[in-house]
């Protein structure tokens, strides 16, 4: 029985055609290579198929509706937790219920 010795590159032709996806590097995500079937379809692009992998894509679209929004939603300041205990004295005998709001009934 001879063994015929097989190179273990030998299958490197039948791989499936791939593609780059283009990443992005605002949101982190690195350039790499794809298998063609995983990118998304794009008619409007020349050869119908988009710049990043679908799962990327995503990834980026995710991140750019979070950027819109935080563009939108005016950066507001953090109201300043108003501190009540320190300008309260301690009345141990009482019930004191304090609201989100910051301000304190005693009932
Ligand atoms: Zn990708």
């Amino acid at each position: 029985m001879a063994k015929k010795p097989t190179t273990p590159t030998e299958h490197a032709s039948s791989e499936p055609m791939l593609r780059r996806c283009i990443g992005s590097h605002r949101f982190g995500i690195e350039p790499h290579d794809a298998p063609v079937g995983d990118f998304p379809r794009r008619p409007s692009q020349k050869d119908g198929l988009g710049r990043m992998c679908q799962v990327h894509w995503n990834q980026y679209t995710a991140g750019l509706a979070r950027d819109a929004k935080a563009r939108n939603a005016a950066p507001v300041e953090e109201p300043e937790p108003t501190p009540i205990a320190a300008s309260r004295r301690p009345r141990a005998a009482r019930e004191v219920t304090i609201t989100p709001e910051g301000s304190a009934t005693i009932e």
